[in-house]
């Protein structure tokens, strides 16, 4: 039988290699150097940049045009990543939108920023096309660091750990490193196993073991970390997914959106996938977009995103919003799930408008029936596995100034830590700022 997006239930194959090949392609292509030119040449080249404030790693961004602008990519890139050496992911993932272009002065002026992310791709890839690696570590300290996690909250902690002359142990429960940045991103963003190939060039600076399989709370105990290295940089990010709480979300074809997006990450024939005819993801995040789209891009026939509040209130930015329409994603909003309906399959899931009632969010009581054979949760990450002893703050671990948690010699960054936004970028910054303070407090 050809299968089809119309195709009932959960079927794999509901496209050709050539249309799913050209749907996971990437999403913005790289600028040829005569394209970096020219978008260089935008730039003013600002005093007090409003766009190097907006970058949470503070990337010297008119510097770095300015060497793209004279022609000389690879000190651009170096100017990039010695501030943030995920520089060529971030390139990819960043909201730049919300970041460093939503505040560009030709942005605010014309409505066009300087394509600053792009920018940054084009410098960080012609750095990395030489396998070159641009910084060296410092005489051995013979310290020893241990790093739990190694997404990049971890990475960046490790690389700036190692560079300092402290010697690293990488452990991650996962079977590779990377972390959402390999598990989670969202495929068209980072095509052609970038993540991986970053974290081979990133591990470049020496003096970092990776340890896959080591899982903090199964094997690893933080009392055995603490006891064997001179410090802890904990990065585990947040591994739990909320439940739905609501009838029959134990029926087959309810699914975690992250675990669906982990398999398709590491999957290397997509037309083995199976995604739903009928696909319905609840939540209004990034996660809850990028299920959404990779499930149409897959050949879903409808697709439709469930979120509880307003279009305004969704965690996902414009880009991304936009991005779900344009690729056909149908947005609804003001309704939460009541029920997920069928004979132990999901066949639709029940609605229920919402509204906002003195500040609370609740049910008007009206509710609707819409077709779900796949229904994909994505209302929120949660921390899982924190060592016993950490002070936890609205559910992330304790942190003050660069990481430093509530015990002595442990510090904690990334998504898993209290503060900052739950971005690629963020994590980069705080892992960074982490392994200053911890070089800072093992020399001092
Ligand atoms: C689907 C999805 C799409 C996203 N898209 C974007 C985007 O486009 N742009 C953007 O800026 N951000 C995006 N984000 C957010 C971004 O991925 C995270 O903010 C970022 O990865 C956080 O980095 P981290 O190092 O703190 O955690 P993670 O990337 O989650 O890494 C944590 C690491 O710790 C390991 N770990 C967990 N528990 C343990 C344990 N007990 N023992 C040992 N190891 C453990 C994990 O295996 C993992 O490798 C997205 C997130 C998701 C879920
Ligand atoms: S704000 Fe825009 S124009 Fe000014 S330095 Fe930054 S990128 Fe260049």
């Amino acid at each position: 039988m050809t299968l089809s997006p119309k195709t009932p239930g959960i079927a794999a194959g509901r496209l050709g290699a050539e249309v799913l090949a050209e749907n996971f392609g990437d999403l913005h292509p790289p600028l040829e150097r005569h394209e970096a030119h020219v978008a260089a040449d935008r730039c003013y080249f600002c005093h007090d940049a409003p766009c190097m404030t907006a970058c949470p790693t503070s990337i010297d961004i008119p510097l770095f045009i300015r060497q793209i602008a004279t022609d000389t990519p690879e000190a651009a890139a170096r100017t990039i990543l010695q501030q943030n050496i995920l520089g060529g992911m971030c390139a990819r993932v960043c909201p730049t939108e919300t970041l460093c272009e939503e505040v560009c002065v030709r942005e605010t002026a014309e409505g066009k920023p300087v394509e600053i992310g792009r920018l940054q791709r084009y410098a960080t890839d012609t750095l990395m096309a030489k396998n070159d690696h641009p910084f060296t570590r410092a005489a051995p300290t013979g310290k020893r660091v241990a790093v739990v996690g190694a997404g990049p909250a971890g990475l960046s902690a490790a690389h700036r750990l190692a560079m300092k002359g402290h010697d690293v142990v990488l452990f991650d429960a996962r079977p590779k490193p990377g972390g959402l940045n390999e598990f989670g991103i969202a495929s068209y963003k980072a095509p052609d196993n970038f993540a991986q190939a970053e974290v081979d060039w990133l591990l470049q600076i020496g003096g970092i073991t990776v340890e896959t399989g080591q899982k903090l709370g199964a094997g690893l105990t933080l009392e055995g970390l603490t006891a064997e290295y001179d410090a802890v940089f904990l990065g585990i990010g947040l591994a739990g997914v909320n439940a739905l709480r609501c009838e029959g979300e134990d029926r087959e074809g309810v699914e975690d959106a992250v675990d669906f997006i982990a398999t398709l990450r590491q999957s290397d024939d997509l037309s083995t996938l199976p995604v739903g005819r009928d696909v319905v993801v609840i939540g209004g995040g990034m996660t809850a977009v990028d299920a959404a789209v990779q499930s149409k891009l897959l050949g879903a026939e409808n697709v439709t995103i469930a979120y509880r509040r307003d279009r305004e209130a969704m965690g996902a930015s414009d880009f991304e919003k936009d991005l779900a329409a344009s690729k056909g994603v149908r947005l609804l909003t003001d309704v939460r799930p009541v029920a997920v309906h069928g004979n132990g399959k999901a066949v639709e899931i029940e609605l229920e408008y919402t509204k906002t009632e003195d500040g609370a969010l609740v049910g008007t009581g009206e509710t609707f029936r819409l077709k779900a054979d796949q229904v994909f949760k994505a209302i929120g990450q949660t921390l899982e596995g924190a060592p016993e002893g950490l002070e936890i703050t609205r559910g992330k671990i304790t942190v003050s100034g660069p990481g430093r948690t509530t015990l002595p010699g442990v510090w904690a960054g990334g998504d898993c830590a209290l503060g900052g936004e739950d971005l690629t970028v963020t994590a980069v910054a705080e892992g960074r700022d982490a392994a200053e303070d911890i070089h800072a407090t093992l020399m001092g």
